[in-house]
C-alpha cells in the first residue's frame, strides 16, 4: 500500500512536471503548471462524484466504478470491502432464520421481550398456547395479554429460579408451566411449556389416593372397633391371643392415622378444602395445641415455653393451620428426649408473621432438610421407627402453607436439636377488633 502510494505522488509530481515543462515550451511555465494542477483537481471531482453517487446506492450497480491509479485503487478496495460486508450479512441473515426456524419448530412457545415486557419477537406455539397474534401483538406488553396477576408479579421479581404454572389466556383447558431467563440488556426470554397431560396425571393420582383412603376408612373404622372391644375384654381371652390382640390394636389405630392423614393432604392439595381467609387468633391455636402436646410428652415432662411477640391474628383457615402447627409441636415432642425443652415462638417483622418451634431434641442431618417435606421421607428410620408418625405430617404442613403463600424453614444439626419456622407474608396479618366493653 505504501508502494503504491509513493508511486501515485511520483505520477502526480511527473504528470505536474510535464504539464510545467509544455508551458516552458510556450515561455510560459506558471500556466502550465496551472493548467496541470486544474486538470487534475478536475479528475479528482470526477472520480469523487462517481464515489458519492455509487456509496449513495451502492445496491443500484453490481459492482463499483472502475477508474485508474489511486482511484481505481480506492474503488477496488471499496467493492471488496462491500462484498465482504453483503457476505457476513447473507451468513448472518442465514443463522437468523436458522434459529428462527428450530424455535418455531418447537412445541414451547419462547418469546422475546425487553426489560418492560414489550414483545419483540415470538415462535408459532407462542400463538397457539398464548393466542398472541403476529399482525397486531408486536410491541405490546406481554403482562396486558398474560393477565394472571401471578405472572405479573413474577416477570417483575426477577428470581426466575423456579418456573411459574399459570393457564393459558387464550386456551383456559391448558396448563402451561413458564420460565423466564434475562438476557442481553435486561431483556426477557420466556419459554412456556404445555403441562397439561402431566397436570392432568398428577390430578389422577391425587384423586386415586383420596378415593382409596376413603374406600379404605370404613372398613378398617369396624376391625378397629371389633379389635378396641376385643383389647377391652383382654381378661377373657386366652392369654396366646392377647398379645396378638394388642399388636393388632395398635397397627389399626397407625393405619387409621396414615389414611386420616392422606385424606387430610390430598383435601389441602386438590384444593377440595378451599382455604378459609377468616382472621385466626394464632395464640390461642398455640395454646390448645401446647396444652395437647403436654398431654403427648407425658411422662416425658417436656418443658414448654410459648412466646408472643405479636398480638394481631392471621388472615388464614383455622383448621389447616391447626393441622400444620401441631405436626410441627408433636414432632418436636417426639423427637426430644425426656425433660428437653421446647420453645414456640410468635413473631412478626417487616417481613411478614413467622411461627417457630424449637426443640433440644434428637436434631437431623442437614443433608436430610431438603428432602423432609416429601411423603414418607424419614431422615434415619432405624431412629424414628418408635414415633408412631405416619410420615406425612411435613408434607401436610408444606402443602398449608402454599395455600397460605408462605413457606417453611427448616434448621437442624444432629444431637443440637431442631428449629421448623412457619413464614406467612406481612399481608396475612390483621388488626385485633378491640372486644366491646358493655
Ligand atoms: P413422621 O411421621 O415420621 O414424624 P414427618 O413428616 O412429620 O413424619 O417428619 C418427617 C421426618 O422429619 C421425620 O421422620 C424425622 O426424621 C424428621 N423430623 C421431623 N420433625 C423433627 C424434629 N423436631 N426433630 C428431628 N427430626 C424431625
Amino acid at each position: 500500500m505504501q508502494h503504491n502510494w509513493s508511486r501515485y505522488l511520483r505520477i502526480i509530481v511527473i504528470g505536474l512536471a510535464a504539464a510545467t515543462l509544455v508551458g516552458l515550451y510556450f515561455g510560459q511555465p506558471l500556466y502550465g503548471l496551472t493548467a496541470g494542477l486544474i486538470v487534475y483537481l478536475w479528475w479528482t471531482l470526477v472520480q469523487a462524484k462517481r464515489l458519492y453517487q455509487w456509496l449513495g446506492n451502492p445496491a443500484a450497480a453490481d459492482d463499483a466504478p472502475q477508474s485508474i491509479g489511486l482511484w481505481g485503487d480506492i474503488f477496488d478496495n471499496l467493492h471488496k470491502l462491500h462484498q465482504s460486508h453483503l457476505r457476513t450479512q447473507d451468513r448472518l441473515r442465514a443463522q437468523i432464520n436458522r434459529v428462527q426456524e428450530s424455535t418455531n419448530a418447537m412445541r414451547d412457545g419462547v418469546i422475546m421481550t425487553d426489560a418492560k415486557g414489550a414483545m419483540e419477537w415470538w415462535n408459532g406455539s407462542a400463538e397457539y398456547l398464548l393466542g398472541f397474534r403476529r399482525n397486531t401483538d408486536h410491541g405490546q406488553y406481554i403482562h396486558n395479554l398474560i393477565r394472571t396477576p401471578a405472572f405479573k408479579t413474577y416477570f417483575d421479581s426477577r428470581d426466575y429460579r423456579e418456573p411459574l404454572e399459570i393457564l393459558s389466556p387464550a386456551k383456559p383447558h391448558i396448563h402451561l408451566q413458564v420460565q423466564i431467563s434475562l438476557f442481553g440488556d435486561d431483556d426477557r426470554l420466556i419459554v412456556a411449556k404445555d403441562i397439561t397431560r402431566l397436570y392432568q396425571l398428577e390430578q389422577m393420582r391425587r384423586d386415586f389416593v383420596g378415593n382409596v383412603s376413603h374406600e379404605m376408612r370404613t372398613p378398617l373404622t369396624v376391625i378397629s372397633g371389633y379389635l378396641e372391644t376385643l383389647v377391652d375384654n383382654a381378661e377373657d381371652l386366652p392369654p396366646k391371643w392377647r398379645r396378638a390382640i394388642n399388636t393388632m390394636s395398635a397397627q389399626s389405630s397407625r393405619m387409621e392415622a396414615l389414611i386420616t392423614d392422606l385424606i387430610l393432604l390430598s383435601k389441602i392439595e386438590t384444593g377440595e378444602q378451599t382455604v378459609n381467609d377468616s382472621p385466626t387468633d394464632v395464640n390461642l391455636l398455640i395454646e390448645q395445641i401446647c396444652h395437647d402436646a403436654k398431654a403427648l410428652s407425658g411422662e416425658k415432662e417436656h418443658e414448654f415455653s410459648i412466646n408472643v411477640k405479636d398480638r394481631r391474628l392471621l388472615k388464614g383457615d383455622e383448621s389447616q393451620l391447626r393441622s400444620a402447627f401441631s405436626n410441627l409441636i408433636f414432632n418436636a415432642v417426639k423427637y426430644t428426649p425426656a425433660r428437653g425443652h421446647i420453645t414456640v415462638t410468635w413473631s412478626a417483622d417487616r417481613e411478614g408473621a413467622h411461627l417457630s418451634v424449637k426443640d433440644t431434641g434428637i436434631g437431623v442431618d442437614p443433608i436430610h432438610i431438603p428432602r423432609l417435606t416429601e411423603r414418607f421421607y424419614r431422615a434415619d428410620p432405624s431412629r424414628h421407627k418408635d414415633t408412631g408418625g405416619t410420615g406425612l405430617g411435613l408434607a401436610i404442613v408444606k402443602h398449608v402453607l402454599l395455600n397460605h403463600d408462605g413457606n417453611l424453614e427448616i434448621r437442624s444439626h444432629i444431637g443440637e436439636g431442631s428449629e421448623f419456622i412457619c413464614h406467612f407474608p406481612r399481608e396475612r396479618l390483621v388488626e385485633r377488633v378491640p372486644e366491646k366493653t358493655e
